[in-house]
């Protein structure tokens, strides 16, 4: 575990929810419940169903049913894993970072100086921003955006800047803000002069430029690229050299701000730039992230996999365009993900499809794209095809290279039969002409690969061994417990001990251990001791109980559904109470019915005067309770 379970409630509980999610939605009310149109992408909200809760610093949707806490929120909202959400909001709320816990592994660089560069590149993009905000409508700038239908909201968005002709701008900037300037240097800001003296001794490396920030997934500013405004300027994109805080082949443009659309559609589109997203996103298509002038890496498939295993690959109709989906192929078949590709037509880019087709139409051409791996082989390794066997045999060998990575054999079946169906030839004979051109294919089974097996059954089976876990470890992450597959009722009666006090007053008063094996949820057994011993342990603090206990379990809406009895039937003196009682004679009832159902087997086996006096008891129990109800 990267962070100490106090450290993760300091940094919650210095996060007020509210505040957050209000950035995203107006939210309406006061005191305990706040009301407001759901902000996720996924559901658009007509009627407010939002609620969300001060004092128990929880959120819940009526509709689309999420909820949870500040770090759920961030996860879901955001697409930042749970180190990262941890991260961001420790920052926002100035709170130190352990020092060993740096995520840059790698990089030996401390989290002081990682803080020192990000903020240097963080006044280096308000000075660029400012800049263009104050330039008049006739500077090539503010017509190079008008010219690409570049709205203020989208130049909002993704903080563009200029950079101007002079040589000093920025350097002169940062002398006035005392910025360290060998640290701008090593962000690539600044050059030295050859005969520098003191206060004159670097030049900007970025000038006459349209400035994109680049943003990590947390959004830190951790590089720039540079667009130049001169007609025939060259190098026409220039981006930051890497840094201890930029890492190009890692860096997915956009996803900061598209990562929850690609979230809520479980798609995303990959494009070559940056222009290309900041176009896409602003006609509309949201789900956008670029590459930063490198082909794909199993960086970025890391990275994307958080968020979507389903990308179209939008490739410029050219040579450029083929080569680079045929590198990254492999990449993405090899990550698990389900790769398509859709080429533009010859001297387009996506902009210019959106300008000439529009965004219903590009959006249509994605939706109906080809596998990539399909894309490839009739576009590229079939170009000159004419039937001639040897040009089979040349075909099956390029597509070898891509086969071999497949993890999934039925994937790779299906891939074998496209090939052989274009081809027009048997399928067995594409196998052994890949066999023969792969070792790792040769000779009947392929050597075992794990399965990308991930949170479905790891979680559906708390109790699995360890070493079931994939060989490649995921992010590690704090243990959740897992309360996926929860009976209803269990679940409902967790989350109102959680929100009324005198609910779980009621339970203490009536002895915890007449109730808690009433419970059949593994997962609701283990949370409502973990909630019961920590009540005891400090009374005072019931209100913290929710919204910490949210960061531990699988499935956080489970813990804030009680929400909608707070907000529907608060005003309902003792609702909460009644609720209660008729959840906990549901789930009596079952627990007896078991037993009763156990017991009778065991009578087959044998009759004991025990057992028959057990049997007895229970029936008197079950009849006694139908009674009452
Ligand atoms: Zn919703």
């Amino acid at each position: 575990m990267r962070f100490t379970p106090d450290f993760i409630e300091k940094v919650r509980e210095a996060n007020n929810l509210v505040e957050i999610i209000g950035q995203y939605t107006e939210l309406k009310g006061s005191g305990h419940r706040l009301m407001g149109r759901c902000p996720f992408p996924d559901h658009s909200d007509k009627s407010p169903s939002f609620s969300v809760s001060e004092d128990n610093q929880l959120y819940y949707c009526y509709g689309c049913k999420k909820g949870g806490n500040v770090f759920n929120f961030l996860e879901t909202f955001n697409g930042m894993n749970f180190p990262e959400a941890v991260e961001f909001l420790a920052r926002r709320a100035s709170i130190a970072l352990p020092e060993k816990e740096t995520f840059e592994r790698n990089k030996g660089i401390s989290r002081d100086q990682k803080d020192l560069l990000l903020k240097i590149n963080k006044v280096a993009g308000v000075f660029y921003h400012q800049q263009l905000k104050q330039l008049p409508p006739e500077h090539a700038a503010k017509k190079y955006l008008e010219k690409r239908g570049l709205n203020e909201e989208t130049v909002e968005k993704f903080r563009l800047g200029v950079s101007f002709e002079e040589w000093q701008g920025l350097y002169k900037h940062f002398l006035s803000k005392k910025v360290p300037i060998d640290l701008a240097e090593s962000l690539g800001l600044l050059k030295p002069k050859k005969a520098g003296k003191k206060d004159d001794s670097h030049f900007d490396l970025f000038r006459d430029r349209l400035m994109f920030p680049i943003f990590s997934s947390t959004g830190d500013v951790i590089g720039f690229g540079g667009r130049t405004l001169q007609a025939d300027g060259l190098p026409k994109y220039l981006n930051s050299s890497d840094s201890p805080v930029f890492n190009k082949s890692r860096v997915l443009y956009g996803i900061h701000e598209t990562g929850k659309f690609i979230r809520a559609q479980d798609s995303a589109i990959v494009v070559e730039g940056y222009m290309d997203a900041i176009a896409l996103y602003s006609a509309g298509i949201k789900n956008v992230v670029a590459i930063l002038g490198t082909a794909f890496t199993p960086e970025h498939a890391k990275v994307l996999k958080r968020y979507t295993l389903n990308v179209t690959m939008l490739l410029d109709g050219d040579e450029a365009g083929l080569n680079g989906a045929e590198r990254s192929l492999p990449i993405l078949l090899e990550a698990g993900m389900m790769p398509k590709g859709f080429a533009l037509p010859d001297k387009m880019d996506p902009d210019d499809f959106v300008k000439a087709q529009g965004a219903d139409k590009l959006r249509e051409e994605v939706g109906r794209a080809p596998e990539l791996f399909t894309l490839l082989l009739t576009k590229r390794w079939m170009a000159d095809y004419h039937g001639s066997p040897s040009e089979k045999v040349r075909i099956v060998e390029e597509a070898a290279g891509a086969l071999a990575k497949i993890p999934s054999r039925a994937l790779m079946d299906l891939y074998l039969l496209e090939v052989a169906r274009q081809l027009d030839v048997e399928i067995g004979w594409v196998r052994r002409a890949i066999a023969q051109k792969s070792q790792p294919l040769a000779g009947g089974p392929k050597p075992a690969r794990p399965e990308p097996v991930r949170s479905g059954p790891v979680a559906n089976a708390p109790a699995a061994p360890q070493d079931e876990a994939p060989q490649e470890a995921p992010e590690p992450e704090i243990e959740k417990i897992v309360l996926k597959n929860a009976p209803k009722d269990e679940a409902f009666i967790l989350s109102l001990l959680l929100h009324f006090e005198n609910l779980m007053v009621d339970l203490l008063d009536a002895g915890p251990e007449e109730l808690l094996p009433l419970f059949s949820h593994p997962g609701i057994k283990r949370l409502l001791h973990l909630a019961v011993s920590k009540y005891q342990a400090n009374p005072q603090a019931f209100h913290e109980l929710a919204p910490s206990l949210a960061t531990v379990v699988d499935n956080p809406s489970i813990i804030a559904v009680a929400l909608t009895v707070t907000v529907e039937d608060g005003a309902q003196e003792g609702f909460e109470r009644r609720l209660m009682t008729d959840y906990l004679n549901a789930i009596r009832q079952r627990h007896l019915k078991q037993q009763a159902k156990a017991l009778a087997s065991q009578l087959k086996d044998g009759v004991s005067p025990e057992k028959l006096e057990a049997f007895m008891e229970l029936q008197r129990n079950r009849l006694a309770k139908k009674r009452d109800s």
